[in-house]
């Protein structure tokens, strides 16, 4: 199924013009965090074929935009306090060896001696975090862990459509060795070109950029 898979696509992916990916030496965004767990095929077509998704880009820009506005009229000193936050660095960039980088939009210093990532979501807050979100808090708490060399046991998401509601996210041991499985299964594809099964959750194929070249399960 695999190699039926890839080389039917060998033509398709023969003449475009890929943006290449440098493979040794590709570090995962949380960007890249939340297409893999959107669907790990996703992930092949875009960073180990190369196959540009431009309507997805496009919205990404429009909505980076649009949340940097938000974020310039947020001011959520009274939410800081509440959780006994002391001190705060905005716009934190960090890498780590382990093959993960991000910009941070705030690193908490909490007066518990712990510190936290907070993480705007130009989003509704449904009563629930989702997976996806949990996990790049959990990226952003290993980067600020390793950097910081302070204990991070949660961290916060601000949504800004629903009033700037604050959730506290509890990071776990369990979701930092989930983290690093993760990792490695997005570098096996990216570097050594694994091909990752479709995504269980077919409605996620509809609005798929890939859809017409995926060989999907469904
Ligand atoms: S069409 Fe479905 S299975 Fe294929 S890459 Fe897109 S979301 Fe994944």
């Amino acid at each position: 199924m695999r190699e039926s898979c890839t080389e039917g696509l060998s033509e398709f992916t023969k003449n475009m013009n890929h943006e290449i990916v440098d493979a040794a030496v590709f570090s995962i965004t949380a960007s890249d965090l939340l297409e893999y767990l959107f669907c790990p095929r996703f992930t092949y077509f875009e960073l180990y074929l190369g196959i540009p998704e431009h309507e997805e880009r496009r919205f990404k820009v429009r909505k980076g935009r649009t949340i940097h506005e938000d974020k310039a009229k947020i001011n959520p000193d009274y939410l800081r306090k509440k959780i006994g936050c002391i001190d705060r660095k905005k716009s934190v960039y960090l890498s780590s060896p382990k093959g993960i980088r991000g910009i941070i939009d705030e690193v908490l210093f909490l007066n518990d001696g712990s510190i936290a990532a907070l993480d705007y979501k130009y989003a509704e807050y449904k009563e629930v975090t989702f997976k996806n979100h949990q996990y790049q808090l959990t990226l952003y708490s290993q980067l600020i862990h390793e950097h910081f060399h302070m204990p991070v046991n949660r961290g916060f998401i601000i949504y800004t459509r629903s009033n700037n509601k604050l959730v506290e996210v509890p990071i776990s041991e369990r979701m930092y060795a989930n983290l690093d499985i993760i990792i490695e299964d997005i570098l096996n594809v990216v570097q050594k070109g694994m091909y990752p099964e479709a995504t269980k959750y077919k409605a996620r194929c509809l609005d798929c950029c890939y859809k017409n070249i995926c060989e999907k399960v469904i």
